[in-house]
């Protein structure tokens, strides 16, 4: 067995045990985070059965999955990254899951890709759920407005939240406010909890992990 398949086992475990602990059913889903590591190691999660990979960059999940999915690989791709205008078409061909919709602009390119090009992704609205300047994402008080911009004036088909809490603080309380920013809008899908915490984030709701270190190990710089 191949170290990668061995850490998604050992993954799966941890995650329905965290599951268990919080009075859950063990149906978090885990999404590998494969940025950065070559297709090798994507092709060895799949022989594993990992089938929902993230990647945070257009064209480096491009370059790596173009291959797989000619070869008619069953995946599912997100995208946990940055999005610039310029490439939302081709991330509504390349992607299932955009999870990085943050702001009004991007909303609207998404939109009129997705009127072009008739690919259906699902989106995430990702919140800078510590308000931290430097953060990408929706500032929590501006996101009912920006919910309804999406849904309303957009069409985009919105599914749920993510987040990535501030570094170095506990996540808990940030996970927290995800999960009571979600509830009163018919978000079922919570993305929240990566390598290092992503058993308080299934204590706390989630519904995707997004997990890369723990499974493929470090990541080159
Ligand atoms: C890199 C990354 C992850 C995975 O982080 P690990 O700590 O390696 O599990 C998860 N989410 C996002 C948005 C990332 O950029």
């Amino acid at each position: 067995m191949t170290r990668i398949a061995e850490n998604l086992i050992a993954i799966h475990r941890r995650m329905a045990a965290a599951s268990r602990a919080a009075g859950r059913e063990p149906n978090t889903v885990l999404v590998a985070v494969s940025k950065t590591q070559p297709e090798a190691a994507v092709r060895a999660a799949l022989a594993a059965g990992q089938k929902i990979f993230g990647e945070n960059r257009v064209q480096e999940a491009e370059a790596k999955f173009a291959a797989l999915r000619a070869e008619g690989a069953s995946l599912e791709l997100h995208l946990i990254g940055p999005l610039q205008t310029n490439k939302a078409e081709e991330a509504v061909r390349l992607f299932d899951v955009i999870e990085t919709l943050d702001r009004p602009k991007l909303a609207e390119a998404l939109a009129k890709a997705v009127r072009k090009t008739r690919c259906a992704p699902r989106f995430l609205i990702e919140v800078n759920i510590g308000n931290e300047p430097q953060k990408a994402g929706v500032a929590p008080a501006d996101f009912p407005a920006f919910l309804d911009f999406c849904r309303r004036d957009c069409g985009l088909d919105i599914k749920g939240l993510m987040c990535i809490p501030p570094q170095g603080e506990e996540p808990e309380k940030y996970f927290r406010q995800l999960a009571a920013l979600a509830a009163p809008h018919a978000l079922s899908a919570l993305s929240m909890g990566m390598s290092a915490d992503f058993e308080i984030a299934i204590r706390c709701g989630a519904t995707h992990v997004r997990i890369g270190t723990a499974l493929f190990g470090e990541r080159k710089k």
